[in-house]
């Protein structure tokens, strides 16, 4: 067992987990209290008269394929938030242990920080030097009681990358102290390896994916966490214990064979081809000041007026997401790529607001 989880809360390690009703699918089923009958209509795989597999054998086998990982490796949880939520309760003592994040960015880490109770340091991504991590700025911030390190790479909103050189110094440095977590959730669009080819050189780095972005999944709600053995254990005794609803897991499964994957592939070319279509379009306009460079499925874009834009893409019936709450952000909107069909519209909207308004 790794130094690793001394970080994790004492009483966590502790912890006696909820004893879930024992998955033996050859025997018929008379300890869970479920009806012994579908209800009328259910024709679902599993029958939904029955509880789920706890952490379905399947599925954790094909993510661990897709992510190059052995089973051992993966938690699948409810969208990759549930996945922030557990790592936070786990190693944070509320009142005491905190997080550190690099705002501007996914807004989640410091929602899970505040219900534990955990403290957050913020240490910007500088807008200078176009959303870069600034990495010895982050590491003077972590101090003993910062635990957990969350960098998203891309990050949303920013679509700005981090270096690897820059996440495994952070990981060398902190192997002591805290568990670096990389949030992958938009890396399938960045043409960059995965940091799960570093995790058995870190024991203390954990890799966040998702199949709600580049695999067209998020009504699914499946994420996996991929870390070590030690790690997912121990998230494994905090997890609600029937977390995977079954139908979720029997469509992540269909959709993971060899031609739906190669299909999802081939709609990411397309939404590449349609990122770099959308800013250069988009950087022409004079409403727009600034089309930042993204490796992910949406640009972050500085407008001269960020209301008339938002207003421009509803009355072409669309929705932009509005980021000026988050610092460096003031002038800014995140535009999901869309269809070519959306993105036309939206591009027609938005030069059509008169440029020189302000
Ligand atoms: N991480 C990042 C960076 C995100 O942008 C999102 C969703 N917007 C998530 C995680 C959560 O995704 P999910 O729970 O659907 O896996």
């Amino acid at each position: 067992m790794s130094r690793v989880l001394d970080l994790a809360r004492p009483e966590i390690r502790a912890l006696e987990p909820y004893s879930h009703a024992a998955w033996q699918p050859h025997l018929e089923r008379l300890h869970a209290n479920e009806m012994p009958w579908r209800a009328q209509g259910d024709n679902s795989v599993a029958g939904l008269n029955r509880y789920p597999e706890p952490q379905p054998a399947e599925l954790i086998a094909r993510l661990a394929q897709l992510y190059d990982v052995a089973p051992e490796q993966v938690l699948a949880g409810r969208g990759s938030d549930e996945a922030i939520d557990l790592l936070v309760r786990a190693f944070c003592r509320a009142g005491t242990d905190g997080v550190l994040i690099c705002p501007p960015t996914f807004g989640m880490y410091a929602v899970a920080a505040s219900i534990q109770g955990a403290t957050i340091e913020r240490v910007p991504l500088p807008t200078a030097a176009g959303f870069a991590l600034d990495r010895d700025r982050v590491l003077a911030a972590c101090s003993p009681n910062v635990k957990l390190l969350f960098l998203c790479s891309p990050n949303n909103p920013t679509g700005s990358l981090i270096d690897s050189a820059d996440i495994e110094a952070l990981c060398a440095s902190l192997a002591e102290s805290a568990v670096v977590v990389v949030d992958e959730a938009y890396v399938e669009f960045s043409g960059r390896p995965s940091c799960v080819q570093l995790l058995p050189r870190y024991p203390n780095l954990v890799v966040l994916r998702t199949l709600s972005k580049a695999y067209a999944l998020a009504g699914a709600r499946i994420g996996a966490l991929v870390a070590s053995p030690d790690i997912v254990s121990l998230l494994r005794r905090i997890i609600p214990p029937y977390a995977l609803p079954s139908p979720a897991v029997e469509a992540a499964l269909t959709l993971l064979q060899p031609p739906q994957l190669a299909f999802a592939a081939a709609r990411i070319e397309t939404v590449l081809s349609e990122r770099r279509r959308l800013a250069e379009r988009l950087g022409r306009l004079p409403q727009i000041e600034r089309v930042w460079p993204s490796a992910a499925n949406f640009l972050l874009v500085e407008c001269r007026n960020p209301d008339q834009i938002l207003d421009a893409a509803r009355s072409a019936h669309l929705i932009v997401r509005d980021v000026r709450r988050q610092p460096q952000l003031e002038r800014c909107v995140r535009i999901s790529v869309g269809t070519p069909e959306q993105n036309d519209r939206l591009i027609a909207a938005i030069a059509a607001v008169d440029g020189d308004a302000r």
